[in-house]
């Protein structure tokens, strides 16, 4: 039995096998400046247009597209203040957006458009709250909170029906570890993702931009990527990133349907020993390493607490910002009652996860539940 179980992969994930010996190559071997004009210069300029290659191959998209920035929020807060600062500043998201998208977003005044009871988007609200003066619509692929993959195909022609000018983005953050982007973002105008969510080193991303979409830089300085994005490449980052979304890439299947029967195990179990909790969303369709309940009657400030004292590392949907328990946006967005809003738990499972981690994993719950029940 193991001491120790990480179930946050939602919120980091180790680095996957051969991207530190990648990374390392490039801090040991090859320091140079990639915008500079000489032979240390273009060694490194190499490795960056070579992930560049390997990164547009992945996402499906041109290696020209592919804008490298300091992880998802920069690349969120990109588009949103770059496109509003290009076609103006009718920007709308979804109620469930990461805080990336909806603070600058809301701070534009944009008007948010609801999900359903499930937690997808509901089209319908999507059709009021849009008409053809807006600029551009966000949706995050997958949510984070509840793991429920949005429906981007009915979005894009919901939104492509009224006006076809309108420019659609979307935060893929936690959709690039699972799902195939390729197809399930090719007709998506721009869209954002972070390495250290599938394998890859902290503090690196991608924004892509499609041919055609002109988002006005934020980052003003040297003019590297193409004068979008100022400030010289995180060159081992990147080269981590490649090597990264590769491997997530080959491992995608095997990795799903051995992480989907793990989590499929812990949603039932948990549901079944812990009184009255419940799973939330649609299992149909959600990524499948996410495992979110509601236990009711538990904070989840204290459960992640004492969860973690008895070796379980999990998360909770709601944010403590400022010492006040805040209930989970996404679960008030999706009809919940504030009280089952900041009672939920968030497990997620990696490549690594084993079955001993999910016994583990579930004797501590039930113990800590009951714990924290009969105090
Ligand atoms: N969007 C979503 C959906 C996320 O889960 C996260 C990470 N918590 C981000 C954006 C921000 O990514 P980064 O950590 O690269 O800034």
């Amino acid at each position: 039995m193991p001491s120790r179980v990480y179930l946050d992969h939602a919120a980091t994930t180790p680095l996957a096998d051969g991207v530190a010996d990648a990374m390392r190559d490039v801090f040991e071997n090859n320091f140079g400046n990639p915008s500079g004009a000489h032979a240390e210069a273009r060694a490194a300029r190499l490795v960056i247009e070579d992930a560049r290659d390997s990164i547009a191959n992945d996402l499906g998209v041109k290696p020209s597209e592919v804008v490298f920035t300091g992880g998802a929020t920069e690349a969120n807060n990109f588009f949103v203040r770059g496109v509003r600062e290009a076609l103006g500043d009718r920007i709308i998201c979804s109620a469930i957006e990461h805080e990336s998208v909806l603070k600058p977003v809301t701070r534009l005044m944009g008007r948010d458009f609801g999900v359903t009871s499930e937690g997808e988007v509901d089209l319908e609200s999507l059709r009021n709250a849009f008409s053809e003066e807006v600029s551009a619509v966000s949706v995050m692929a997958v949510n984070n909170e509840t793991g429920m993959v949005q429906p981007m195909r009915e979005i894009v022609q919901t939104v492509k029906a009224v006006s076809p000018k309108t420019i659609i983005h979307s935060d893929a953050v936690q959709a690039a570890p699972w799902l195939d982007v390729k197809e399930s973002l090719d007709d998506i105008d721009s869209f954002s993702i972070s390495a250290h969510k599938f394998g890859g080193p902290k503090g690196v991303g991608v924004l892509v931009i499609r041919t055609g979409l002109k988002l006005t830089s934020q980052m003003l300085g040297g003019g590297q990527e193409q004068d979008r994005r100022s400030g010289t490449q995180n060159v081992a980052g990147i080269v981590g990133m490649a090597a990264a979304l590769r491997k997530c890439a080959e491992n995608r299947q095997e990795t799903s349907s051995h992480v989907g029967e793990l989590r499929d195990q812990l949603v039932a179990r948990i549901t079944n020993k812990v009184d009255a909790s419940y799973e939330t969303g649609n299992r149909d369709h959600k990524i499948p390493n996410n495992a979110h309940v509601v236990i009711p009657g538990v904070e989840s400030e204290a459960l992640i607490f004492a969860l973690d004292e008895a070796g379980v590392a999990a998360s909770a949907s709601s944010a403590c910002a400022s010492g006040a328990m805040q209930p989970s946006h996404v679960l008030l967005a999706m009809g919940y009652s504030r009280e089952d809003a900041k009672a939920s738990l968030r497990l997620t499972l990696g490549p690594t996860t084993t079955s001993d981690d999910i016994d583990f994993a579930i004797r501590t719950i039930a113990e800590v539940v009951t714990k924290l029940r009969d105090n």
